[in-house]
């Protein structure tokens, strides 16, 4: 027994070393599964800084045994409860077309999660007639405030944090 887990150690190393540099790509192309990681949250795929998000290949991955299990960006910000995005909306106009409004801001999340899936909508809360929601990406929370604009007219603000890592967008009409 003990012998293959030795050697498999020694071609994670080996293969680690290898994957430094512009390779990488390629080499995860040809199928190297002990190159990848996996999420156990969303069973995102990560194959270096890049995420996506296959059903089918994360099956095929788990079942090698020899895959990474980790927690990706956006569910270690879910688990702890620390967001990079917060888009808050009010005014009548909110109350008025709330369905239409929450399908606009669903389908923009649909589409960011099919560009990466580490962008996601976090928490959805509504509260005295505002609808409050934090994302774990800030370019999402700027999309939903731009197509909010857009669909709906109103006025939207955006505040960046000191170190542009949060964005605070609020939505009025
Ligand atoms: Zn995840």
């Amino acid at each position: 027994m003990k012998t293959p887990i030795v050697a498999r150690r020694r071609y994670d190393t080996a293969s680690s070393k290898k994957s430094v540099g512009s390779e990488t790509d390629s080499y995860l192309a040809k199928g190297a599964p002990g190159k990848m990681v996996v999420c156990h949250g969303c069973h995102a795929i990560s194959a270096g800084r890049r995420w996506y998000q296959d059903e089918a290949v994360y099956a095929k991955l788990l079942k090698t045994g020899t895959v990474k299990e980790v927690y990706c960006p956006a569910c270690e910000k879910i688990r702890d409860g620390y967001p990079s995005g917060q888009v808050t909306l009010k005014g009548p106009f909110l109350a008025e077309h709330h369905d239409e409004i929450l399908r606009i801001i669903t389908n923009e999340e649909k589409r960011a999660r099919e560009r990466n899936p580490l962008h996601r909508i976090m928490s959805l809360r509504e509260e005295n007639g505002q609808l409050e929601i934090t994302t774990t990406d800030e370019k999402l929370a700027q999309r939903i405030g731009r197509e909010l604009r857009k669909a709906c007219g109103g006025t939207v603000a955006y505040g960046w944090s000191h170190d542009n890592k949060f964005l605070r967008v609020q939505w009025e009409r």
